[in-house]
């Protein structure tokens, strides 16, 4: 069924707790936690609870949790004071597009200066 957890997920392990993360906010909905490569002073990954393979698919079967997962980066930002200086949320989709993990999460990044074009 949409939205069920995968035994072989590793996101879905880091809901259940199976696997430890440095979290750093969590609601009803969603889990956001520190990134363990980060590529910036501040590297948040932001998750649906319920697994999604990615973005696209996340809000077309639940665009209301799609939000929470939109909102949840915001208060991040916040939180870590990167909104004042600028940030950036990124949704890799696509092994071609880098995304390794196949559950839907948006990267918070800040805290230095962020190209663009990205790599
Ligand atoms: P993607 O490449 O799919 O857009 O992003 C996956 C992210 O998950 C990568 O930035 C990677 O560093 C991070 N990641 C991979 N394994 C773990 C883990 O076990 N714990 C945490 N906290 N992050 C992970
Ligand atoms: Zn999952």
């Amino acid at each position: 069924m949409a939205g069920e957890a995968q035994p072989d997920c590793l996101f879905c392990k880091i809901v259940t707790g199976d696997v430890p993360a440095t979290i750093v906010r969590e609601t009803e909905t969603t889990v956001a936690f520190r990134d363990i490569n980060p590529q910036a002073p501040t590297h948040v990954l932001v998750i649906p609870k319920a697994h999604y393979p990615d973005a696209a698919s996340l809000a077309a079967a639940e665009p209301t949790l799609a939000a929470d997962v939109l909102r949840e980066a915001g208060a991040v930002a916040a939180d870590e004071k990167a909104d004042g200086t600028g940030y950036r949320v990124v949704f890799n989709t696509g092994a071609g597009a880098g995304q390794t993990v196949f559950h839907a999460h948006a990267h918070v990044l800040g805290g230095r200066g962020l190209e663009w074009p990205p790599g």
